[in-house]
């Protein structure tokens, strides 16, 4: 029993998520194999070869892998499926990219956004936007899974010594072709990544006062900016901060929540942050109930206070 898990990289390193999705793949009871489909990714390899627990890395390198469009990186996946129990992919945008895909190829079910391995065959995933929690069982002979990455602790990214082997890239499948890219390009930290992240709400009123207020707090905590999705409906946020169900899942080390009602939707992204502050003027908002430490407050008086203090 092997499990291949498809490393989110950068053609250089590694992304955090493929060492969460690592520890999955551990989980599943055999070795673990990591392939970096890419472009000039040899760096990477290197970099997947030093992750404890893992075995082998594969490293396929084509130039129609260079910018991670879903066809190729999908039949780079299935031209050494055979060879594998479970093929892991991190729960993010590329992973749920191109899982489907692999698993509609393979005839068989995607088992999406696992949290928990109970066994080789069985595993828990939210449902109803984390109220519930599913045990799912496949019987079918690969299982194609995609990790939700809070789920499981990150693997040691150094310290391993696995084997690298070369695969031939697939050629370009004509399907799709890359057009452009847009980054947001910021100093903070990215925020499934970051420690700390601090998330703002409709309360703060404007894009002006969530930048005034929420920023300065930011910048002392070395932190990543979130906000709800009232927020950023209302133009106070980008839309690529949402913090929950139709957003970002996120679980730092500390969550500070400021003028955020904490519907069950905003819960479904951040209620696994290791400490959750809630600064909220209503002492019956939903956020307190999963707040570590909550105050009670006008948010702009708090917040500056906090960011004197600090
Ligand atoms: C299908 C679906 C998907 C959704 N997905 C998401 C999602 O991914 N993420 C998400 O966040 N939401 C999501 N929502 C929306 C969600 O239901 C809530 O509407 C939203 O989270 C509310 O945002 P909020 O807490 O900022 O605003 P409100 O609910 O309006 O809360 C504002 C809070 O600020 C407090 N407040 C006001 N003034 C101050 C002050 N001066 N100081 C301190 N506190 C103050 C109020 O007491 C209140 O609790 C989704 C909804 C649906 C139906």
């Amino acid at each position: 029993m092997t499990a291949l898990v498809i490393a989110e990289h950068d053609h250089a390193t590694v992304k955090p998520a493929t060492l969460n999705t690592v520890t999955a793949a551990l989980a599943c009871g055999g070795d673990v194999h990591v392939l970096v489909a890419g472009a000039n990714a040899a760096e990477a390899g290197k970099a997947a070869a030093q992750i404890v627990g893992v075995s082998k890395v594969i490293v396929a390198d084509s130039p129609s892998l260079a910018e991670n469009l879903a066809e190729n990186v999908a039949a780079q996946v299935l031209a050494i499926a055979s060879n594998y129990s479970h093929i892991l992919f991190p729960s993010t945008a590329n992973g749920k990219n191109v899982a489907p895909r692999v698993a509609a190829k393979l005839d068989v079910a995607q088992i999406s956004d696992i949290t928990k391995v109970e066994s080789p065959d069985t595993f828990e995933r939210p449902i109803y936007a984390g109220n519930a929690i599913a045990t799912v069982q496949s019987a079918d002979p690969i299982k194609v899974i995609t990790v939700r990455t809070t789920g499981f602790d990150a693997a040691a990214a150094t310290g391993g010594s696995a084997s690298v082997e070369t695969a031939e890239g697939v050629a370009d499948s004509g399907k799709s072709s890359f057009v452009g890219r847009e980054v947001t390009k910021s100093d903070r930290p990215e925020l499934t990544a970051a420690k700390i992240i601090v998330s703002g709400g409709r309360a703060l009123g404007s894009a002006e006062k969530f930048t005034e207020v929420m920023t300065p707090l930011a910048d002392k905590l070395n932190a990543g900016l979130g906000a709800s999705r009232a927020a950023v409906d209302a133009g106070y946020a980008p839309n690529d901060w949402q913090v929950g169900q139709t957003g970002k899942i996120v679980a730092p080390q500390l969550y500070i929540a400021a003028g955020i009602s904490g519907a069950i939707q905003h819960l479904a992204g951040m209620k696994d942050s290791k400490v959750i502050v809630a600064i909220n003027k209503d002492e019956e908002a939903p956020i307190f109930s999963v707040a570590d430490y909550g105050l009670v407050a006008d948010l702009f008086t708090a917040v500056p206070e906090l960011v004197k203090a600090l």
